[in-house]
């Protein structure tokens, strides 16, 4: 209690103020600026392990961990040494350096259904590449994605595209013309009717794009064999099935969700955890699609900082580290210790509330019923979202400021860390309650 009354924002509030002057909402990410949660965002000063700290000083438990990238905690050693030892060799040369190779061969071995890898330095980058080699490998234009889905900024895509887009409701985006998304075909998450209803009707679809777990309409499972169907019915009509593992990737398991849920992608696109921190994404496929891409076939993709070495340096560190960690039972663990934690909270105070899970990502959504698609987590109450965020925020605990993002795990938690976030859990119920 007295921590909370101690809490202030001061200096943030001062750089809010002042960001606002040169940056557009003071904040190089819309999701940063708090607007669906009201109030201020948070400048941060640093980060050490579990912990974020503000610029006023004040420390939270972080489950925000840069939006996924952080799974080791911030500054780990290893990584702080490898990336050090980086920077002293220079830090972009626009040739090939060994550490690529080392990454590729990484990110290879984890997903079986990569031959060959192309990096490129975000997850909005890797699924743009990721779908035009899609098109390039079939020969065909229109694109499946499912409502709530999101993969990264590219025009074609940024349609039902999920939580920065659900959290600010707008449809879409100003500024993508019609042209740019009439390839664009949208189905339902968990709903393979919806699927094939676009395969009956047309005959150039060159893929479908799938969070292979749903992670930004808040965290969605798919059900029962819904991956394996999808897949089976893409191939039948001589289209590919793209997984987009940027926020999955390494964070559900070592080799994605596509390990753990048994089903291989023709194109994975990958980003967030696979850089640690610093801006790595990735697409890869299987040689016989991967030789399509420029210079060993005629799709065109480049990149001036593409396997930047800090960048490589940052990756194979946190890749090898996690390797070696294998926190993923420890996941599993956590999470479930949290979800009991919410919905006990929950029901003590009588506030209805749905948890969805997945490896290390994990949901509350405040609604009765269960979250399977997007109109199901739209039923979210998000006022109360509002008033649970800023009451754990006062209580140390960051969450990201939206009902329809994941929250995320990192293997720097501590038990002290989940004492910490249970009371915080407790108040913010009881807050909720109060409302
Ligand atoms: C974050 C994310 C992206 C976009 O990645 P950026 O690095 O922000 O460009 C794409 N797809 C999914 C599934 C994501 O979670």
């Amino acid at each position: 209690m007295t921590e909370r009354i101690k809490m202030n924002f001061k200096k943030s509030e001062k750089l809010y103020k002042k960001g606002l002057k040169n940056l557009v909402g003071a904040v190089n990410s819309p999701v940063r600026a708090f607007a669906s949660v009201g109030g201020n965002p948070l400048f941060i000063k640093k980060a050490k392990g579990s912990k974020i700290i503000d610029v006023d000083g004040n420390e939270y438990v972080d489950f925000v961990l840069s939006y996924g990238p952080m799974i080791l905690g911030h500054r780990h050693k290893k990584v702080q040494k490898a990336v050090t030892k980086a920077l002293k060799n220079g830090y972009s040369f626009g040739a090939s350096t060994e550490n690529e190779i080392k990454l590729a061969k990484i990110v290879c071995d984890a997903f079986p259904g990569m031959d060959k890898v192309r990096f490129v330095n975000s997850g909005t980058e890797a699924v743009l590449s990721g779908i035009r080699l899609a098109r390039a490998f079939t020969g065909k234009d229109k694109i499946i994605k499912f409502s709530g889905c999101y993969h990264g900024h590219q025009d074609a895509l940024l349609v039902a595209a999920g939580s920065g887009l659900a959290t600010l409701s707008l449809p879409g985006s100003k500024g993508v013309p019609e042209g740019a998304v009439k390839n664009t075909l949208i189905a339902n998450y968990n709903d393979i009717e919806s699927v094939k209803a676009h395969f009956d009707k047309h005959n150039d679809i060159a893929g479908v794009i799938i969070e292979p777990v749903g992670g930004n309409m808040g965290v969605v499972v798919p059900q029962n064999d819904f991956l394996k169907e999808l897949k089976e019915l893409a191939h039948k009509n001589g289209a590919v099935l793209i997984a987009d593992e940027v926020m999955t990737g390494f964070r559900s398991k070592f080799g994605g969700a596509q390990e753990l849920l048994g089903v291989e992608a023709d194109i994975t696109c990958l980003g967030k955890v696979i850089g640690g921190g610093f801006p790595v994404g990735a697409y890869g496929a299987r040689n016989e699609i991967m030789e399509n891409v420029a210079p060993l076939g005629g799709m065109y993709q480049a990149g001036t900082l593409s396997g930047n070495p800090i960048a490589m340096a940052g990756g194979i560190s946190t890749l090898t580290e996690l390797k070696k960690q294998n926190p993923y039972e420890q996941f599993e663990e956590t999470a479930s210790i949290l979800e009991v934690i919410l919905l006990e909270k929950a029901k003590k105070h009588g506030v209805d509330l749905v948890v969805n899970r997945f490896g290390s990502m994990i949901n509350p959504f405040f609604t009765k019923e269960a979250v399977n698609n997007f109109a199901d987590a739209q039923k979210s109450d998000t006022e109360k979202f509002a008033v649970f965020f800023w009451e754990m925020i006062k209580n140390g605990v960051f969450l990201p400021p939206s009902q329809f993002e994941a929250w995320f795990l990192s293997s720097a938690l501590t038990e002290k860390d989940i004492e910490k976030t249970s009371k915080a859990i407790g108040k913010a119920m009881e807050a909720v309650a109060k409302m």
